[in-house]
């Protein structure tokens, strides 16, 4: 699905002299690398504070934490995502209300937000999910009406514009309370381990997210919170350092492969390509095309079987997960989540795909439909 080694022949010389770097002079937490990289991505998405941590399951867990909600407490997320989004907010008793999403852009419907709304009501958590934005601006308004939080999980849209009505463009991840992103190696911004960052433009939350991050303390052994252990280690940082400069290059790369495969695609009878709503530029994290004659489970054994790789998605809602069941025992089906999950199928897609390549994978999912 992606080609990590390829990507890192490229900056190989760079990435190898400050990973080396680190070794020699062994101070592989905290330090220069990571204070470097923390300002790097301030600049790079315009805001005041980021506050780079252990992974994105980790940056969701840290943001709720710094919003002090207590038990019971509900939080509004799509039910369409991967599962770190919700299990954070079970994990801290809170309570994940699972909403159904658009089936244009697959991303949290904004009427569903409003129709999930009651008196426990605390947050909303919009996924920017495959790489654009949800409608931040009307999730903004219904929060702002309501008087809650909203904490964007933007671990799949790093570098992704969106563009407010009046024309000023955010980027992804700085539009509301809280940002929360992840440098998993596949990731948009991956790192080569695990790795995450919580954004802010909140001076007061920004100082008790690093609080807490580091077991509540702003001092060493002065613990005034409750914290967690949860760092973004040197050789992470030295590599995210040179990758955030290609970021954008890379989001290119992207979009060019997404346009060669959406030519292929679009007319399509069986085949509906992926919709690029008008309020955010897309990063395509993920290509995924969704499968409307009923052959995406067979589609995509006919791919493994002729070594393309594929995959889905998601495959199972959170609602319907076993895990998350004792949540959702009033709701019995989200139509547009249910049906996604029967139709999505993603197809490779990074930074090195060429036409030779894309292709091959092109050809053989047409070959399946004849
Ligand atoms: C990857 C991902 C996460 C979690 O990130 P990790 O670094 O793997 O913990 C959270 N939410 C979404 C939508 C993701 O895609």
């Amino acid at each position: 699905m992606v080609d990590l080694i390829g990507q890192y022949h490229k900056i190989k010389e760079d990435v190898d002299q400050c990973v080396l770097e680190v070794l020699s002079q062994a101070n592989f937490i905290g330090g220069e690398k990571v204070k470097t990289f923390k300002q790097n991505l301030e600049k790079y998405l315009h805001v005041k504070s980021v506050i780079p941590c252990a992974n994105g399951t980790d940056a969701l867990q840290i943001a709720f934490m710094a919003l002090d909600l207590q038990p019971g407490d509900e939080v509004i997320v799509p039910a369409f995502t991967y599962v770190a989004t919700a299990e954070v907010i079970a994990l801290l008793h809170l309570k994940p209300v699972l909403v159904d999403v658009n089936p244009d852009d697959f991303n949290i419907d904004c009427k569903k937000i409003v129709e999930a709304i009651g008196p426990k009501t605390r947050a909303i958590v919009p996924v920017h999910l495959f790489g654009q934005c949800a409608e931040m601006e009307q999730i903004n308004k219904i929060a702002s009406e309501n008087n809650l939080y909203v904490v964007e999980d933007n671990a799949q849209a790093i570098g992704s514009d969106y563009k407010f009505s009046d024309g000023s463009i955010a980027k992804a991840g700085t539009i509301s309370t809280i940002g929360c992103t992840s440098f998993f190696p596949s990731k948009n911004l991956g790192c080569y381990g695990d790795g995450g960052a919580i954004f802010t433009n909140n001076e007061n939350l920004a100082s008790k997210i690093t609080m807490i991050a580091n077991h509540g303390q702003s001092v060493q052994y002065y613990h005034d919170l409750v914290g967690v252990n949860s760092r973004l280690d040197a050789i992470q940082a030295s590599v995210l350092n040179i990758k955030l400069k290609y970021l954008d290059e890379y989001a290119e790369a992207r979009r060019n492969a997404a346009d060669y495969y959406d030519y292929a695609f679009q007319n399509h009878k069986d085949l509906i390509i992926p919709f690029r709503n008008q309020h955010s530029t897309h990063v395509f994290h993920q290509y995924t095309l969704r499968v409307v004659n009923g052959q995406r489970d067979a589609l995509k054994e006919y791919l493994t079987l002729n070594q393309i790789p594929c995959a889905i998605y998601y495959p199972l809602p959170l609602y319907k997960q076993k895990a998350f069941s004792k949540y959702c025992e009033d709701v019995n089906f989200l139509p547009v989540t249910d049906q996604l999950c029967k139709e999505v199928i993603s197809l490779p897609m990074h930074t090195e795909l060429n036409s030779e390549i894309q292709n091959k994978i092109i050809e053989k999912v047409l070959s399946f439909f004849k």
